[in-house]
């Protein structure tokens, strides 16, 4: 599809008419970077045409009936902040951005059965603040950065570090405006009068919540989030490797602590750029333009609490549970030439006030201190972007994605910065590719090279997780089986729910038929 000229008739008839319904107030039309790419090179790149920010849904329908009426493209986002992969600009620039920052509400906290219910809004921080100034004694889960919303970041399958971490797995229930207006409520929130539609997440009949996960098949305007009880014991670990050598034995003895719960977070595993880049910048260790030789390398890993290889995780629970599998751990982590284990433990009852940000975010504790990671390269003005595929915790994948990400971000002058985020059968290796925003020739090789890693990722049969605008239709494209059977798929429900055409055209590769 064009890029949207907002400036054009169709466009300006639908502005004018959605401003009269959701008031002028509500409607931006310029100093729309805070809603954009924060990371964009520069140039021509994805931004919106003008920012509508409704308060309610009906607001919400409104614009939709406008848009179905004109023709005009909108885009969803709530709060705009999944940086890595494009922040609250639209695939097709020009359009409009519906940003759900106003409709921040937390609805309801359900204490017995530890659930929430929340607008798309609401912010890890405004979710943490709410429990906290309540009294709950609940826990929450959040991502390394707490300012993304907890909707938004459920719907791309984000991820944090405690053992409710699965985001999107944690949710239960969600209504939906449908691209039409319709408004929809799934699970058993499909009942006039459910007793409690945040505790079982299905209905008698297909189960849709995927459909508005990653999609653009409808808006997102409540959903239910699990919380869970402060345990006893809380004791955020570190496992550090001195080598590669055993990187794949490590994957090896992780992965039955993981499926037998052992370990019952999803734990971090970062190489030796990604942890100095927590805690300084680059030319605290190397000034040269070249990648950040070997020895180097061994330089940081040899630091007191680094390594080639570091893993953060967490132990929850009544105290002799936790003492158990605590020495079950540094038994198995101990045994791998090079590995050595530390643990801390706090009252989880009594949580004191914690100073270091990997213990807050295991802790469900919103943090902005990792973004620290994206001034690498020196300076405010850091990016990322995020090149993450999915694989089983293995050692012979472990080592072959290693390679691979470390081979063709080298060869383009680029570090090779990793977080591996481990769930129950499958890891997410995210090669963090950082650069230097003010840097054009470094922006654009970021962006060149995670393109660049896509297809012989595919080509080991790794799929992207998730994926910045810049290369969604490059991501759904090897999802190939069957002449892309799932993209089919994908545009014939489109097709149904959209005719128009109107809602996210492009997210995920998902075009309707008048762009395709
Ligand atoms: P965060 O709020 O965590 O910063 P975003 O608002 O940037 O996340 O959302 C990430 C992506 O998820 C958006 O680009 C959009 O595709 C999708 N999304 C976010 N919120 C909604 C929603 N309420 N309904 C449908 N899709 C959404």
């Amino acid at each position: 599809m064009e890029d949207m000229n907002p400036n054009g008739d169709s466009f300006a008839v639908a502005l004018e008419a959605i401003t009269a319904a959701i008031g002028a107030d509500n409607v931006l039309t310029q100093d729309l970077a805070d809603h954009g790419d924060p990371f964009a090179p520069p140039g021509e790149w994805y931004r919106p045409g003008a920012v509508l920010l409704p308060g309610s849904v009906e607001d919400v329908q409104a614009i939709l009936r406008i848009a179905n009426e004109h023709g005009t493209p909108i885009w969803t986002s709530s709060q705009g902040r999944n940086k890595g992969y494009g922040g609250g600009a639209p695939r097709v620039s020009g359009t409009f951005t519906v940003s759900l920052r106003r409709m921040n509400k937390v609805i309801e906290v359900d204490e017995e059965n530890c659930m929430a219910l929340v607008e798309p809004g609401v912010r890890f921080f405004d979710l943490y603040d709410h429990l906290r100034k309540t009294g709950s004694r609940l826990w929450m889960s959040v991502p390394d950065l707490g300012a993304g919303s907890v909707i938004g970041n459920a719907l791309e399958h984000g991820v944090g570090y405690t053992p409710i971490g699965d985001h999107f797995a944690n949710h239960c229930g969600m209504e939906v405006v449908l691209p039409d207006g319709d408004i929809l409520r799934t699970g058993m929130g499909g009942m006039s009068n459910p007793h409690n539609w945040l505790i079982y997440p299905y209905s008698c009949g297909p189960s849709w919540d995927g459909m508005f996960s990653q999609s653009n098949y409808g808006i997102v305007t409540k959903m239910g989030v699990s919380l869970f009880p402060a345990p006893e014991v809380y004791a955020p670990g570190w496992f550090t490797l001195d080598n590669e050598e055993h990187f794949g034995t490590f994957l090896e003895v992780l992965r039955p602590l993981m499926i037998d719960g052992t370990i019952s977070n999803q734990p971090m595993i970062i190489n030796a750029v990604c942890a100095a880049s927590a805690f300084g910048e680059r030319k605290q260790w190397y000034e040269g333009a070249d990648p950040i030789p070997e020895e180097v390398l061994d330089r940081i890993a040899a630091t007191p609490g680094f390594g080639r290889w570091v893993m953060r995780f967490a132990l929850y629970g009544d105290e002799p549970v936790v003492a158990h599998n605590r020495a079950k751990i540094e038994r198995a982590l101990t045994a791998i030439p090079g590995g050595a284990v530390s643990f801390d433990q706090y009252d989880g009852w009594n949580l004191p006030e914690l100073t270091n940000p990997h213990h807050r975010v295991q802790a469900g504790v919103p943090s902005m201190a990792l973004d620290q990671m994206t001034r690498w390269y020196g300076g405010e003005e850091g990016g990322h972007i995020g090149f993450s595929c999915a694989m089983p915790i293995a050692g012979k994948d472990g080592v072959a994605i290693r390679d691979l990400a470390r081979n063709l971000l080298n060869e383009r002058g680029l570090d090779y910065s990793a977080a591996i985020i481990v769930g129950r059968r499958s890891m997410i290796h995210v090669a963090l590719v950082v650069f230097d925003t003010k840097d054009d020739q470094q922006t654009r090789e970021a962006y060149a090279a995670t393109k660049a890693m896509l297809e012989p990722a595919a080509k080991l049969g790794y799929g992207e997780y998730r994926s910045h605008l810049d290369f969604m239709d490059e991501v759904a494209a090897l999802y190939d089986f069957n002449d892309n059977a799932q993209r089919r798929f994908a545009e014939k429900i489109k097709d149904c729910l959209d005719p128009n055409g109107i809602l996210s055209p492009g997210k995920q590769g998902i075009w309707p038929a008048n762009c395709r």
